[in-house]
């Protein structure tokens, strides 16, 4: 069988994918076809939080597909009330409502709407609504008509226009022209605490807090996207209380590590009063205003349900954070010409790369030069950008595995 042939026939070419078939994992292990192993820290992109076919999440997927896969969501089913309440109590420990999606792009087209949905609350002085969702450049939200068109980067926006209208973006980390920015239109702010995709970068202390201050002035709603950072990647159960614990968000959407592995995601809208008084952002999505057949159901909420229980019982956010120190020192007790900065927090970090010491051809980029070495040696990693390597291992890996995936990392860049 040549699975390669028969994904080009029969599979869109959407992806650049590397030239790897990958047929079984078990931890922060993978093996190939041809039966050879892969230390994992891609982790399908940060999805996989406790590695692969872990025995908890396993279980919970079998039992449940045993049980009962699908009903929609005409009807109640246990494994959503479960989840969502300990999403609520012992994770976001906020009070507010869920709303379960199947996709990062989903929970953001979510956001968007709430955000609408306040514009009509809240309109203009003129009785218009509020529409304007302002996001940052080098963002990325997803690839749906609205996440692509809030994502502030022109090459995943390119041949897809007219964009859908009402999206704004500003200078991340920027303070100053924030508030100059803010039309009557403006309803909202809606960032990555850390961004991932455009390149492992952290929002600052400094700006959170204006975002904040500027949301609770002009009557906006502060909405972070923690899809990729969120449920203890990066040292703490949630991406922003990492730089700025205080800040309360009216709104957060996550997906990816949430369910260990499975399709989901989901929204969630604080139970905070609104200006009018009397409304909370949670009830701005009311009876029939979204929807969604699988959302949510019994198969992939009890096993992200599962994965949120061991995440916290491991106490993994905390070990995330320790990890964190650990690599970094590592990294930069090397001294390496090649290695310009470590960015990122907890287990979201970004090696960035001196763009003048990596040769590419075929406008190949650095970051894509060097994660194509290092699947060759046996470790998995993949880009953030031109010039940044990301490692996303497992929440639960370990001290050893770390050694294992720096000591390849050092052997690769070593040369340059
Ligand atoms: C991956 C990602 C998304 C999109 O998630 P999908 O599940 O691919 O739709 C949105 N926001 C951020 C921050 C992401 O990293």
């Amino acid at each position: 069988m040549n699975i390669s042939q028969i994904f080009e026939d029969h599979v869109m070419q959407t992806y650049g994918r590397f030239p790897l078939t990958l047929v079984e994992g078990q931890g922060a292990r993978v093996r190939d076809d041809a039966g050879r192993e892969y230390l994992d820290f891609c982790m399908g992109i940060a999805v996989c939080s406790l590695g692969h076919c872990h025995p908890r999440v396993v279980s919970a997927i079998q039992a449940q597909a045993a049980k009962l896969t699908h009903v929609s969501n005409l009807y109640f089913t246990e494994p959503q009330g479960l989840l969502a309440q300990e999403m609520n109590e012992n994770h976001i420990g906020l009070p507010g409502k869920i709303f379960f999606s199947n996709s990062g792009a989903e929970a953001n087209d979510g956001l968007i709407k709430s955000a609408r949905r306040y514009g009509h609350l809240r309109p203009q002085q003129d009785g218009k609504p509020r529409f304007e969702v302002i996001t940052f450049k080098q963002s990325f939200h997803g690839r749906t008509l609205g996440s692509m068109a809030a994502t502030g980067q022109e090459k995943i926006q390119q041949g897809f226009d007219p964009m859908l209208p009402g999206f704004r973006y500003l200078p991340y980390n920027d303070i100053e022209g924030l508030e100059s920015a803010i039309s009557p239109e403006t309803v909202a702010f809606l960032l990555e605490p850390i961004q991932g995709e455009g390149g492992v970068n952290t929002a600052t202390k400094e700006f959170l807090d204006a975002l904040a201050q500027l949301c609770e002035k002009h009557d906006l709603l502060l909405m972070f996207d923690e899809v990729q950072a969120g449920f203890g990647r990066c040292g703490e159960s949630m991406a922003w209380r990492t730089i700025s614990p205080e800040i309360n968000p009216d709104a957060i959407s996550w997906a990816k590590g949430m369910g260990g592995g499975v399709p989901i995601g989901a929204f969630w809208l604080s139970d905070r009063i609104a200006s009018d008084g009397k409304t909370k952002f949670s009830s701005l999505m009311g009876a029939g205003s979204h929807g969604s057949t699988y959302g949510g159901n019994p198969l992939v909420c009890s096993a992200a349900l599962e994965t949120l229980r061991e995440i916290r019982e491991q106490n993994l956010p905390y070990q995330a954070k320790e990890h964190e120190k650990y690599i970094r020192e590592t990294i930069t007790s090397w001294g390496l010409p090649v290695i310009t900065e470590i960015r990122g927090k907890g287990l979201l970090l970004g090696i960035s790369l001196n763009a003048n010491l990596v040769k590419t051809e075929d406008g190949e980029t650095p970051a894509l030069k060097v994660v194509r070495q290092l699947i060759q040696r046996g470790l998995l990693l993949v880009p953030a950008g031109p010039e940044t390597v990301r490692l996303l291992p497992p929440l639960n890996v370990t001290r050893s595995e770390i050694d294992e995936a720096l000591a390849l990392i050092y052997s690769t860049l070593s040369e340059y």
